[in-house]
C-alpha cells in the first residue's frame, strides 16, 4: 500500500467538505436548470439556490445580495476589479497602488495595465510582511483611482490592516479593493466597517469547490463602477456574462456557511496546531518564522531555514508531507518567491523556505509526525553540508 503524504498545503487548495459535496450533488442531475430560465420550475429552483448563496456571501461580509457578482474564482474577480476599475475611471486618473507581496492575480493585471499607460506603484512591505500606512499615504496622488491590498497573504499568512487602509482611501475618494481569497470564512470581514469597495472571493481555499468565486462590488456610499471584462448575455447585472454554474455556487454557499459557523473554534484549534509545530521547529538554530508572529492566518506557518539547500529541503520533506516551498500558483517557475524576497530574504534563504498550510482535517498526531521529519531532514542536510 502506498502511503500518501500528509496534506499540509491548504493555501494552495483544500478538499471539498463532505457536507458541501452533499449539498451540491442534486444540482448536477435533478435540479439542473439554468437560473436564468424564468418560465419553469427547473429555472426557478436553480435561481433560488443561487439566491441563497448570494445571501450567505453577502451576510458573511456585511454586503447586500445584489452586490455579489459570481466569477470563476479569485483570479477572475481580481481581473474584473482591477481592469474593470481602470477602464471605468481612466478619465478620472490613471494611477493604481498595490503591494509587492500580492498574489500574481493582482500583480499581473496591474503589470498589464502598465503596458496600456497606467502608472502602478508597488508598495514594499516591512520585515514582518505588513505594509507601512505612512508609505501608503505618501504614495497617494490626486490621480490615484484604486488601492489594492490583500486581506490575508497566501504564502506567509499575514493579515493586512484593512480597516486603516479603508479609512485612508475613503477619506480621499479612492476605491479600495481587497483580495480576500485566503480570508473568507477564516477571519471576520465587514465591507462597511472596513470601508471596502471591492472584494475578491473564492470557494476552494475554504473547503468549497474549485472554479467558483465572486467579486463584491459596492452599490452605494459610494456606488462603484467596474467595466465588464467578459461580455455576453448580461448576467450578473452586465458585469460578468455567462450561465451561472449552479452546483459550484451551491457548494460555495455551503462552504462559507460552515466556515462561519465553525470559525471561532476552528481558529482556536488551528492556532494550537500551528503553535505545536512551531514549538518543535523554533529551537532548531537558523530556523526563522516568516511574517508577523500573531497578525496572521491561524493555519499558516511559513519558515526559512539557514544553511540548507532549498531544493534538497523540499525533496527531503516531500515523502512525508505535501507542502509548498513558495506559492503553488507560481511554483511552475524557478525564481524564488517574490513574497519572501519582499521580506528582505536573500535568494538562498527564500529558496530554503517551507509553507505549512494547516487545515480542517489535520490532526495533532500529523503535526508531530511532520515536525519530527522536518527536524530530521534539516539536521541530516546540515550534516551532509559540513562533510563536504
Ligand atoms: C488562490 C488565490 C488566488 C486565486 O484564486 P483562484 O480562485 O484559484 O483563481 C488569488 N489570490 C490569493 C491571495 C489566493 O490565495
Amino acid at each position: 500500500m502506498s502511503i500518501r503524504p500528509i496534506y499540509l498545503d491548504c493555501h494552495a487548495t483544500t478538499p471539498v467538505d463532505e457536507r458541501v459535496l452533499a449539498a451540491m450533488l442534486p444540482y448536477f442531475t435533478e435540479k439542473f436548470g439554468n437560473p436564468s430560465s424564468i418560465s419553469h420550475v427547473y429555472g426557478w429552483e436553480a435561481e433560488a439556490a443561487v439566491k441563497q448563496t448570494r445571501e450567505i456571501l453577502a451576510a458573511a461580509i456585511n454586503a447586500t445580495p445584489e452586490e455579489i457578482v459570481f466569477t470563476s474564482g479569485a483570479t477572475e474577480a481580481n481581473n474584473l476589479a482591477i481592469k474593470g476599475v481602470a477602464e471605468a475611471y481612466f478619465q478620472k486618473g490613471q494611477h493604481i497602488i498595490t503591494v509587492a507581496t500580492e498574489h500574481k492575480a493582482v500583480l499581473d493585471p496591474c503589470a498589464y495595465l502598465k503596458t496600456l499607460g497606467f502608472e502602478i506603484t508597488v508598495l514594499p512591505v516591512q520585515k514582518d510582511g505588513l505594509i507601512d500606512l505612512t508609505e501608503l499615504e505618501k504614495a497617494l496622488r490626486p490621480e490615484t483611482i484604486l488601492v489594492s491590498v490583500m486581506a490575508a497573504n497566501n504564502e506567509i499568512g499575514v493579515l493586512q490592516p484593512l480597516t486603516e487602509i479603508g479609512e485612508i482611501c475613503r477619506d480621499r475618494n479612492i476605491i479600495f479593493h481587497t483580495d480576500a481569497a485566503q480570508a473568507i470564512g477564516k477571519i471576520p470581514l465587514d465591507v462597511q466597517a472596513q470601508k471596502i469597495d471591492l472584494m475578491s472571493l473564492t470557494a476552494h481555499k475554504a473547503y468549497g469547490p474549485k472554479g467558483i468565486g465572486a467579486l463584491y462590488v459596492r452599490r452605494r456610499n459610494p456606488r462603484v463602477q467596474v467595466a465588464p471584462q467578459q461580455h455576453g448575455g448580461g448576467h450578473e447585472r452586465g458585469m460578468r456574462s455567462g450561465t451561472l454554474y449552479t452546483p459550484q455556487i451551491v457548494g460555495f454557499g455551503k462552504a462559507v456557511e460552515i466556515a462561519l459557523a465553525e470559525q471561532a473554534t476552528e481558529n482556536q484549534r488551528l492556532t494550537e496546531l500551528r503553535q505545536k509545530l512551531w514549538q518543535q521547529l523554533s529551537p532548531i538554530e537558523g530556523v526563522h518564522l516568516n511574517g508577523h508572529p500573531t497578525q496572521r492566518l491561524a493555519g499558516n506557518l511559513s519558515i526559512s531555514v539557514e544553511g540548507v539547500d532549498g531544493a534538497a529541503l523540499g525533496l527531503g520533506l516531500q515523502p512525508v508531507m505535501a507542502i509548498s516551498s513558495g506559492s503553488a500558483c507560481t511554483s511552475a517557475n524557478t525564481a524564488p518567491s517574490h513574497v519572501l524576497t519582499a521580506l528582505g530574504h536573500s535568494q538562498q534563504l527564500a529558496y530554503a523556505s517551507v509553507r505549512f498550510g494547516i487545515g480542517r482535517f489535520n490532526t495533532p498526531e500529523e503535526i508531530d509526525t511532520v515536525a519530527k521529519h522536518a527536524i530530521a531532514t534539516i539536521q541530516s542536510l546540515r550534516k551532509q553540508t559540513t562533510l563536504v
